[in-house]
């Protein structure tokens, strides 16, 4: 079994996938907890062997899968749609203005 590498949805950070980092279901990784909350994340709940309630990543979701908020990549797209522009057309307005 290798190592796979992700990136923090929130900082950018790659981390090793051996660490106890916060995923949600919808497949956005983080670091650490810190930059989860950040992003809106929230626990799923679970129930354990005594009936207690605790956090669990089952069921848990994040601003992004509760449609509260977008990625860039997906704000960018969005935008391209609303200037009836494309990227590449973008990049060669960016070039020209610099
Ligand atoms: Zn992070
Ligand atoms: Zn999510």
């Amino acid at each position: 079994m290798g190592i796979d590498y992700y990136s923090c949805e929130r900082c950018g950070e790659g981390f090793p996938d051996v660490i106890d980092y916060v995923y949600c279901e919808c497949g956005n990784v983080w670091c650490c907890v810190e930059c989860a909350l950040e992003d809106g994340f929230k626990y799923g709940i679970e129930i354990d062997e005594d009936g207690e309630k605790v956090d669990s990543f089952d069921g848990a979701t994040c601003k992004y899968c509760r449609k509260e908020d977008f990625n860039d990549s997906e704000l960018l797209e969005y935008s391209l749609v609303l200037l009836k522009t494309t990227r590449e057309q973008l990049v060669t307005k960016l070039k020209n203005s610099k």
